[in-house]
């Protein structure tokens, strides 16, 4: 559509590592899961000359990144919003190998009491608006955050990091609720890092990523994306096909994004995920908001709502209705077992029952777990990229001779 930039940026993409397949006991990879991970392993592996057989138990590639056309005409995600950022230059000259992309810098507001929207993160307007001050630089709202905020000595939970930065009024405003909602857990059983993904702005920065260089959605979607980043003579690709241990005896090596607990049959304990449920309706588009994302302050069972007509290229047809997502998360056994959050405590004693579990893991020799849902970490798309270009790169090292 008209307001379509469109860039390509993959002009530059240097090999990962020199040198082709030299381990003759190496020649056929299993890759469990066909979403962001599995498929950068997939397609790395297979241009260096294996063969590549990727499965995925869901119906469609792409994993959580998957979006398709609504019957509205606009391209909606299946899982939640994905907005691509990043500044990591490598990650997206490969990535624009298999896309072009339209920019695309993502706000958000929240709805607070009353349905004044705010803009999120916390910034001088939305600092403003909830102490009704008229703060009118970066250091007025800082000295004035300063008489509002609470001194920790040590920062460990996503409340300490938050009553130092700006105090319990706006935590309590912005965070708590949905956090509870989110995690179904307090902001003082959080990991600080939890919260600190959201910048805290004493200017008017209203971007939601506003540290990243890069901020673009692909052009034709992310499914597309997939699509080319499977197209390779070496892969092949089987959705509806749930992991078998036998498969692992038909190839030579295994990268699986499927949760380590549940391979390993939970033997030592499970490892908690938060899901989501979807809600996706069809409103008459002369009601609907011009915000992409609009989160909620309340404490119902909500999280935020998605308008995906007005993400730049996702209208490809102007009709009468739009659709509109509304999240309500959940624990992923409310929700078919579907796994997209893993929880991060400031104890961090998950962590240690994942890394129990990448003990047993790496006591095998064939094995490698990858991805957000393998290596139980909260990771943004360009992190996962960026994480599987090493790995990849590394593994080929090791079965690699430099005789190109
Ligand atoms: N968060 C919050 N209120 C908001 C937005 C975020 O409390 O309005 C907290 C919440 O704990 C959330 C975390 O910050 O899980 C990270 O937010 P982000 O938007 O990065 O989550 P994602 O987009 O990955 O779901």
């Amino acid at each position: 559509m008209s307001d379509e930039i469109l860039i390509h940026t993959g002009l530059f993409s240097p090999p990962l590592v020199a040198g082709r397949i030299s381990d003759k006991m190496m020649q056929t990879v299993l890759i469990v899961g066909a979403g962001l991970a599995g498929a950068v392993y997939a397609r790395v592996l297979a241009e260096y000359g294996l063969k590549v057989h990727v499965i995925d138990q869901r119906d469609h590639i792409a994993g959580n990144c998957y979006d398709y056309l609504d019957a509205t005409g606009v391209r909606v995600h299946k899982y939640g919003p994905h907005l691509f950022h990043t500044s990591n230059q490598r990650v997206v000259e490969w990535l624009s190998r298999f896309t072009d992309w339209i920019p695309y810098q993502h706000k958000v507001v929240a709805r607070m009491d009353g349905g004044q929207e705010v803009p999120l993160p916390v910034n001088r307007a939305t600092v403003n608006a909830v102490f009704g001050t008229d703060l009118k630089t970066s250091a007025d709202v800082m000295a004035f955050l300063k008489g509002k905020t609470e001194h920790r000595a040590q920062i460990r939970t996503a409340e300490d990091h938050l009553y130092a930065h700006i105090g319990p009024t706006l935590t309590n405003f912005f965070f708590r609720p949905y956090t509870r909602k989110m995690w179904g857990t307090d902001l003082q059983d959080m990991d600080a890092a939890v919260v600190r993904r959201l910048q805290i702005r004493m200017d008017d920065e209203d971007r939601y990523f506003p540290g990243d260089t890069f901020q673009a959605l692909p052009k034709d979607g992310y499914t597309a994306l997939f699509q080319r980043l499977f197209d390779h003579p070496e892969i092949t690709v089987e959705t509806g096909k749930p992991f078998e241990r036998k498969m692992l005896a038909d190839h030579d090596y295994c990268f699986s994004s499927m949760p380590i607990d549940a391979f390993y049959d939970y033997q030592l304990g499970e490892l908690p995920y938060r899901s989501i449920r979807f809600h996706t309706s069809r409103v008459a588009r002369a009601q609907a908001p011009r915000h992409v994302t609009i989160n909620y302050t309340d404490d119902g069972p909500f999280t935020r709502e998605t308008w995906w007509h007005n993400l730049p290229g996702h209208c490809r047809e102007e009709g009468q209705d739009v659709p509109v997502t509304v999240e309500e998360p959940c624990d992923y056994k409310d929700n078919g077992m579907e796994r997209y959050y893993p929880v991060k405590t400031h104890d961090g004693r998950y962590d240690k029952l994942y890394d129990r579990y990448k003990m047993m893991a790496d006591a095998e020799q064939n094995l490698s777990f990858i991805g957000r849902c393998g290596t139980y970490q909260y990771l943004d798309m360009h992190q996962v990229v960026n994480q599987s270009l090493t790995g990849a790169g590394k593994w080929l090292s090791l079965h690699m001779s430099n005789a190109a």
